[in-house]
């Protein structure tokens, strides 16, 4: 039984299988698991690729991630300095994040909108400060766009610009959506299908944000699961203590432990076909390019369903549905991980920042989001008196910005991060810059088409494919998790792939109340 990916889709996918007996081979074509969800540590400095808050609707998910890193017993050194109280584990052996390793953290989310050379609620709260920065001619205009929106909404929705500005408004729209999803995709909202919006922003409105605002201070769902919230305003989360990249490790070593084999930089290059089934694959050693061909009875898939498809190998792949396959398009990220001494940044009242993230909605800088990775977890910094930032930026590979020199970008996102007044330049200490292809799966571009793969893959009768490019949807770590378990279950007869398409595209997977 082959796995092909080593992130949380593909390690989810080894534990079920092995919980039914079945030891499988994981291969991995990076150096290290967790897929885009991993950690990596540069001088001692922990850093996500991108920050991961783990957050599931699904009990059974966040039960395995606590049976992997059992949830604190004891509060976090920032918790305890600044006085704040957390949901805890009071079983007698739950680990203190001060003394053990291996320990789930619960986070306080704050994450802010700067704007105007000031900071809005995210998402785009209507509180009366919120009013009072905006001043009373925007919010007139925003009042009148909204109620014109809800008279006149557009009908059908054909583009996210549709989908959002019958939720919001256009006042608002325009304000707070428009430019900063057209840097996160690089194409206009009306070129964006409004089913992404279904999926990021589904339960939201202006009436639930402005609920939302209205109820904050008197509700107190302070639960791990926070059922009663939707997620875009979920305000507590579960973090590793070493990063998101611990979990994956820690689960990619249990399932060593018992006995499935992981390969570390094996390429998966050719998927050898016969009769609609899947007979081996070529892996290429990514160190020596040494290739090698591995029989096999079944494949779990979380490898970019793109490059699956392009590298199926002696079956008859039907030309429309290589043409959709190549048609499919991702959005790369670099991050540039970023220590300085201090921010110059702080709250009105002087108080320190304590932000895990910040949309940075400024129109003279192409930074998309920073990530302030103390506020994720006190123990990813070396030194507590240094400030760990990560600088996302969103582009395409092969453009301008991701063939930028390192040392060329990380000065022009010292610069910019200086212009918008968080650092002065004086203060960096060290910086790293990352790029991750595929970070984003687009919802243009062939996606449209994407029916077509669907069919064609759901033909060969030893093939799944699971997780967020392996299902070229824009999945959390849970529903690859739970993509991933749906497969394992198709696979030994006890669901179908109708429950593996289902993950993430139905009203329950879509956590509005
Ligand atoms: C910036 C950013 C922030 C995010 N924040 C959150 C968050 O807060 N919360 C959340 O739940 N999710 C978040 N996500 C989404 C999360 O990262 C993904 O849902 C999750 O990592 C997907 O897991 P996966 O296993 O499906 O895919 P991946 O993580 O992409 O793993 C696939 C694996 O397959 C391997 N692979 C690819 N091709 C081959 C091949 N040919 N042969 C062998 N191996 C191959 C890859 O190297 C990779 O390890 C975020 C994503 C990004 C980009």
């Amino acid at each position: 039984m082959v796995i092909i990916g080593a992130g949380p889709a593909g390690l989810a996918a080894a534990s079920a299988l092995i919980e039914r007996g079945v030891t499988p081979l994981v291969l991995e074509a990076e150096a290290q698991v967790g897929g885009i969800s991993k950690t990596i540590v540069h001088e001692g400095n922990r850093m996500d690729i991108g920050p991961h808050r783990f957050y599931s609707k699904s009990d059974d998910v966040t039960a395995w991630w606590l049976s992997i890193l059992p949830l604190q017993g004891a509060p976090s050194s920032d918790d305890i300095a600044l006085g704040r109280t957390v949901p805890l584990n009071d079983a007698a052996d739950a680990p203190d994040p001060s003394r053990e390793r291996d320990v789930m953290l619960s986070r306080s989310r704050l994450s802010r909108i700067l704007f105007l050379g000031r900071f809005f609620d995210y998402p785009v709260s209507l509180s009366a400060a919120t009013l009072k920065r905006l001043g009373s001619s925007r919010t007139i205009r925003i009042g009148w766009s909204y109620l014109a929106a809800r008279l006149h909404p557009t009908r059908p929705e054909r583009s996210l610009e549709d989908f959002i500005v019958n939720r919001f408004g256009r006042e608002l729209y325009e304000l707070f959506f428009k430019d900063y999803t057209e840097k996160v995709w690089g194409v206009p909202c009306n070129e964006i299908e409004p089913e992404w919006g279904a999926q990021r922003i589904k339960g939201i409105s202006l009436a639930v944000a402005i609920k939302h605002a209205l109820t904050k201070a008197f509700r107190g769902d302070d639960s791990i699961s926070q059922k009663e919230t939707e997620t875009s305003l979920i305000g507590r989360f579960l973090y590793p203590k070493l990063g998101a990249g611990q979990i994956w490790e820690a689960a990619a070593a249990r399932i060593e432990q018992c006995g499935a084999a992981l390969r570390l930089n094996a390429e998966v290059v050719a998927i050898d076909l016969s009769s609609g089934r899947v007979k081996s694959v070529r892996i290429r050693d990514t160190r020596t390019d040494a290739e090698e061909t591995l029989p096999c009875q079944a494949v779990l898939s979380s490898m970019p369903v793109n490059d699956f498809v392009l590298r199926c190998r002696g079956g008859d792949v039907p030309d429309e549905v290589l043409r959709v396959a190549r048609g499919l398009i991702h959005r790369d990220l670099v991050t540039c991980g970023m220590l300085v001494s201090k921010l110059a940044i702080s709250n009105p009242d002087g108080s320190p920042i304590l932000d895990n993230w910040i949309y940075i909605q400024e129109r003279e800088v192409r930074l998309g989001r920073l990530v302030v990775f103390n506020n994720w977890s006190p123990y990813l910094v070396a030194d507590p008196d240094t400030v760990w930032l990560g600088l996302e930026y969103f582009c395409q590979e092969g453009d301008a910005m991701w063939t930028m020199p390192d040392d060329e970008f990380a000065k022009m996102a010292t610069a910019e991060l200086a212009s918008i007044n968080i650092i002065d330049e004086a203060d960096v200490l060290d910086h790293v810059v990352l790029h991750v292809r595929k970070a984003y799966p687009a919802y243009f571009g062939a996606y449209t088409e994407f029916d077509l793969v669907r069919q064609w893959l759901d033909t060969l009768s030893n093939a799944y494919v699971m997780g967020r490019n392996g299902m070229h949807r824009y999945n959390n770590m849970d529903h690859s998790v739970l993509s991933a378990w749906a497969a394992v279950a198709a696979l030994i007869g006890e669901g179908t792939r109708e429950d593996v398409w289902r993950v993430n595209a139905e009203e329950t997977y879509h956590e509005e109340r």
